[in-house]
Formats: C-alpha cells, sequence, structure tokens
C-alpha cells in the first residue's frame, strides 16, 4: 500500500451494494479493492464514516469484516494501440484473455491489464527533436490495425520542447518522446490513461454541419443525424434493433465504431460477442472489427458494472475523437443501465424519483450524451473530430411515456422510432415514419440541398406531406369506407404506399440496396414524386387512375431501388418515361 491508499473494513454487503469503515480521506468515485477476493468497486456515496461501494462483481462469499483497499484513483481506463479489435468487460478487462487464462467463467477479481503489455508496435514520428509541441499534439503514428492508424498524442497538461523521438518498435510502457517542459523532462510512451467519468479536453466545440451518412434511406432522407449528433433508438424485440446496428456499424461514414452492451441476459451478449467479430465492412472488404471497440457486459457481472461500461466506451471513443477520427458510439441498452442506477439507488436508500429511478436519472444520462460532438481536437493543427452518439431504450412494454426514455428524449436530438407492427408486416427497418423525428432536419437540408441536390428539402417535405396525409385518410376509411374517398386522395393513397414500399423500405440483406448514397435516394424519391405529380395532373384532366397504376414504368420505380450506384443516370430515364407514359393516358383533348 502506498500513501494515498487506506484500509478499511466491510460492514455491510447487500447485493453489489457493499459499506465499508476506515476508509477516512477516500474520496468519491475512488476505485477500491473489496473483500478477500479484491473485487472491484468504485466509492458512490459517503456518509460520515460510513462509505458506500458499487461493486462491479458478484459479492457472494464476501462478509463483514473482510478488508475494502482503496487505489487512490478513480476508475481509469488504459488508453492506447490494441484498443481496436478488443472485447472489454465493464472495467476494461479483456474477455478473450480473461477467457483464455481463467476459464469461461471470469475469476472475480482478476487483474488482467486491457492492452497487450509485450506487443510491439511500430512507432513513426511525426515530429522531430527541437520541435515545440503542446497537449494534443500528434507526435508519431503506427499501424493499429491494418485499416486504422493509431495517432500518439501528447497527454493532457503536457507542453514544451521535444528532446528525444525516433522511429522504433515499442510496447506499450516504452517511452517513444521526451518532452523538455518547464517542470522539467516528461516521457510519451504509447500508454495512456484517462478517469471514465470526466470528459477528454477539447479546443473547442463546433456546432453540427454536416449528416452522418448512413445508406439507409428512411434515416438519412426523412430523420437524419449528423455527425456529432445523438439519436435514441427504443428496440421492442424482433423489431429489428440489430439489423439497424448492424447497418449503421457497417456503413455509417464514421471511422470508428464503439459498441456498449449492456445486455439482461448473457445470451443477448454472447450475440454480439459472436456477430460482430464476423461482420465484414464493406468499403475495406476487410473484418469490421478492424475498426471496432467492443464493451459488453457478461452476464456473471452485476448490474452496476453497466454504468462502468458505458463511460468506459464513452472514454475510449473520445480518445479516437481526439485523433482526429469521426467515431461513432452504439449503446444497447441504456434502460439497462437506468435499471442499474434504480436498483443500486434503492440499495443506498436514497429518496425515489419517477418509477422509483433516482433523482438524478435525467442528469445521469445527458452526462454520457453530453459527450457526444463535433469538435476542434486539443492540439496545434486545428483537426476536426467527431463522437456521434447513438443509444438503445427498451422500455418496457414498448411504453414511450416511461422516466428513460423521457430522460433520453430531452437531451437527444434524433428518435427513430422502430415500431414492432411495423415488423410484423416486415416493412423493414421498421422506423415508423409518423412518430419518429430529427432536430437536426433543417441543418441537414440545407447542407443537402447544396451538396446534393437544391430540391433536397422540398422532396423530403413533400414525401412527409403524403406519408401524414395517408394515415388520415386511412383513418376515414376506417370510418366510412374506401368510396368516401375522392380519386385525388385515393391515388394519395397510391404515392403513399410507394413512398413506403419502394422508397422506405429497404433490405439489409441485398447487396445493391443495403447501401443508398445521398444522391441515390434524392433520385429514387424524385421519380416516385414526378410519378405522383403527373398522376395527379392526368387524373384532373380525365385520365383514370386505374390505367395509371397499371402502367409498367410504375414497376419500372418499383425495381429502382436496385439500380447501382454508378448508373445513376437511369433515373433519368426513368423520369422521362413516367412523363410520358402518364401525359399519354389524357384524354386527347387534353394532352400538352
Ligand atoms: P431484434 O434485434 O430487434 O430482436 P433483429 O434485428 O434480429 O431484431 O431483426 C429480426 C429479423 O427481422 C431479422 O432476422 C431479419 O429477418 C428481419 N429484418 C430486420 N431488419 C431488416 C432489414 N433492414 N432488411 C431485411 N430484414 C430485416
Amino acid at each position: 500500500m502506498n500513501d494515498t491508499q487506506r484500509e478499511g473494513k466491510i460492514i455491510k454487503v447487500s447485493g453489489p451494494l457493499v459499506v465499508a469503515r476506515g476508509l477516512e480521506e477516500t474520496k468519491m468515485y475512488e476505485m477500491v479493492r473489496v473483500g478477500k477476493m479484491g473485487l472491484f468497486g468504485e466509492i458512490v456515496e459517503i456518509r460520515a464514516d460510513r462509505f458506500s461501494i458499487q461493486v462491479y462483481e458478484e459479492t457472494s462469499g464476501i462478509g463483514p469484516g473482510e478488508p475494502v483497499v482503496s487505489t487512490g484513483a478513480p476508475l481509469t481506463v488504459e488508453l492506447g494501440p490494441g484498443l481496436i479489435t478488443s472485447i472489454f468487460d465493464g472495467v476494461q478487462r479483456p474477455l478473450d484473455k480473461l477467457r483464455s487464462s481463467f476459464g469461461d467463467f471470469v475469476l472475480r477479481g482478476a487483474e488482467v491489464p486491457p492492452l497487450d503489455r509485450k506487443k510491439k508496435w511500430h512507432f513513426i514520428p511525426r515530429r522531430k527533436v527541437g520541435e515545440r509541441v503542446v497537449a494534443g499534439d500528434i507526435i508519431g503514428v503506427l499501424p493499429e490495425s491494418p485499416i486504422i492508424e493509431h495517432r500518439i498524442m501528447v497527454p493532457a497538461g503536457i507542453e514544451g520542447v521535444l528532446v528525444s523521438i525516433s522511429e522504433r518498435d515499442a510496447i506499450l510502457e516504452d517511452t517513444v518522446a521526451v518532452i523538455k517542459t518547464e517542470d522539467g523532462e516528461k516521457s510519451v510512451a504509447l500508454l495512456q490513461k484517462w478517469p471514465v467519468r470526466v470528459a477528454r479536453p477539447v479546443s473547442r466545440r463546433l456546432p453540427p454541419v454536416s449528416p452522418l451518412v448512413t445508406g439507409q434511406r428512411v434515416l438519412d432522407t426523412l430523420f437524419p443525424i449528423t455527425k456529432g449528433g445523438t439519436a435514441c433508438v427504443p428496440g421492442p424485440f424482433g423489431s429489428g434493433k440489430t439489423v439497424v446496428q448492424h447497418q449503421l456499424a457497417r456503413w455509417a461514414d464514421a471511422e470508428i465504431i464503439v459498441y456498449v452492451g449492456c445486455g439482461e441476459r448473457g445470451n443477448e451478449m454472447t450475440e454480439v460477442l459472436i456477430d460482430f467479430p464476423e461482420l465484414i465492412d464493406p468499403r475495406s472488404e476487410r473484418p469490421l472489427i478492424e475498426r471496432t471497440v467492443l464493451v459488453a457486459n457478461t452476464s456473471n457481472m452485476p448490474v452496476a458494472a453497466r454504468e462502468a461500461s458505458v463511460f468506459t466506451g464513452i472514454t475510449m471513443a473520445e480518445y479516437y475523437r481526439d485523433m482526429g477520427y469521426s467515431v461513432a458510439l452504439m449503446a444497447d441498452s441504456t434502460s439497462r443501465w437506468a435499471e442499474a442506477m434504480r436498483e443500486m439507488s434503492g440499495r443506498l436508500e436514497e429518496m425515489p424519483g419517477e418509477e422509483g429511478y433516482p433523482a438524478y436519472l435525467a442528469s445521469r444520462l445527458a452526462s454520457f450524451y453530453e459527450r457526444a460532438g463535433r469538435v476542434i481536437c486539443t492540439g496545434s493543427d486545428g483537426r476536426e473530430g467527431s463522437l456521434s452518439v447513438i443509444g438503445a431504450v427498451s422500455p418496457p412494454g414498448g411504453d414511450l411515456s416511461e422516466p428513460v426514455v423521457q430522460a433520453t428524449l430531452r437531451v437527444v436530438k434524433v428518435f427513430w422510432s422502430l415500431d414492432d407492427k411495423l415488423a410484423g408486416q416486415r416493412h423493414f427497418p421498421a422506423i415508423n415514419w409518423l412518430s419518429s423525428y430529427s432536430l437536426y432536419q433543417d441543418l441537414v437540408d440545407n447542407a443537402c440541398s447544396t451538396s446534393v441536390n437544391q430540391f433536397w428539402a422540398k422532396n423530403r417535405q413533400e414525401a412527409m406531406a403524403i406519408l401524414k396525409k395517408e394515415s388520415e385518410l386511412e383513418e376515414l376509411v376506417r370510418l366510412v369506407g374506401m368510396d368516401a374517398l375522392s380519386v385525388q386522395d385515393r391515388l394519395l393513397l397510391e404515392g403513399a404506399k410507394m413512398i413506403r414500399e419502394d422508397f422506405l423500405h429497404q433490405n439489409a440483406y441485398d447487396p445493391v440496396d443495403s447501401y443508398t448514397s445521398l444522391p441515390k435516394q434524392f433520385w429514387l424519391l424524385r421519380v416516385i414524386l414526378a410519378f405522383y405529380h403527373c398522376a395527379y395532373q392526368a387524373i384532373n384532366a380525365g385520365a383514370e387512375l386505374e390505367d395509371i397504376t397499371a402502367l409498367p414504368v410504375r414497376e419500372e420505380i418499383s425495381r429502382a431501388k436496385n439500380i447501382p450506384e454508378k448508373e445513376l443516370e437511369r433515373f433519368d430515364t426513368i423520369a422521362k418515361k413516367v412523363s410520358a407514359s402518364i401525359e399519354a393516358l389524357k384524354p386527347s383533348g387534353e394532352r400538352l
């Protein structure tokens, strides 16, 4: 034990909560090792001489009188090469290495360094001896995986002149550079550490400007998220949540993916651990895991570890953002984390808030989502990085008015409402267009109106208006039957059906349909709307709706989503066919 460490004694154990005495001077959120087994825990409440600890491992077999040793440091993660491709548990223990050392059941109290201490990395300097560097400057790089370059940055709080740096093979703890600062020489190793509850510093936060293109039409066109934005997605069982997450991980234009799994049941996590490493990155055609970090709570870790996993995940994500990458973090499910907060709060006998959740539920969720953003990274080169956060929620019974969903919706800007009814009708992605929203809409409209097509916003607004009108008309049909509808209304229903089936519906398993670029999204919607407009005019001029819907070009539109990205000019041909063939149906006197 060193000076900052204290040893206390357990006086009470209640599930994941352990109360100890004798830890004077130990601080809030400090890490402690609990009991003879040395289980990992964190101080979450201090009342006079009683220290409450949330323990991240199963506490059975631990009892009063056993020691609790403070570590003098808060929960901290290791940051360095080797994070990519790794699978960690909530306190950043490498699951694969734990398994090979201790077997399938993680040995409690087992201490395995998160990152491989022996592996050699080829460090290539980017700065020279004699140059002045500040915190955040990239002083060298190394290939972390075949597709990701790891950038070694000057750690926070260090500024000075490089006195040594050279190309070499180094292990994590080797010094790769020495910086002469006002407080003497400081060495920089490949390995750095950071306390998980503290957001990593940035030079400046920037407003979002560009969409995080996902290639999923319903998301990009109707409910876009930006680079650095936040979104929430509820996932009733079987609604296609896993497929949406996989699609985002594969296609979103983020360079690094961090996936945090807080599963309830062990097998939910097993699916992730098996599925993710098998996904192939469609752009590099290499395993997606080569640009992914996974954090997974194993079933033998108690609920308290969920909170640790969320903060561990976001800290690693911030680290890659700081290198100048665009990072997307997915957390599934944040409701499980909130339930863990409720359980701990109950055991701590705190005053319960809504539905037994602690009063700080909203602020704790916010402290996680607020770490998303587009930023100018620290360092003198002004590079930009972004961290987008997508949190899944799993409200009991799909009830969106419950506290976790409501607290999340207050902080996130996008809501993708996955709907089990749509999934039941095999409409995938089952994102309900009437209840979803994006507060980035105007911003993305502006961006896409410049970068894709000036009619981008008009297209989207019109499609949404048709879909909304469809739901009103459906209500009317339910009440009074189809006969009550005018021919224009029946055409609108046809138009809405085309938007749903030929545009929103997207098959994740079809090699072409799986991803749609923004220009293709625009043209696909454009031809559908062109069909609707021409048909509307023709009907007003006396043409028959049945003749219009029977036109072969209608069929051609329904196949247009399979037009390859390289052949977008075919949309032009379809658009011409639309106007010509519908025009031909107008009674002769009305033709132009
Ligand atoms: P959840 O994780 O919500 O339980 P999944 O993501 O596993 O649900 O989806 C259930 C099933 O729905 C999948 O096996 C697949 O057959 C179908 N599915 C979901 N999304 C799509 C999609 N975009 N394209 C095609 N099929 C889909």
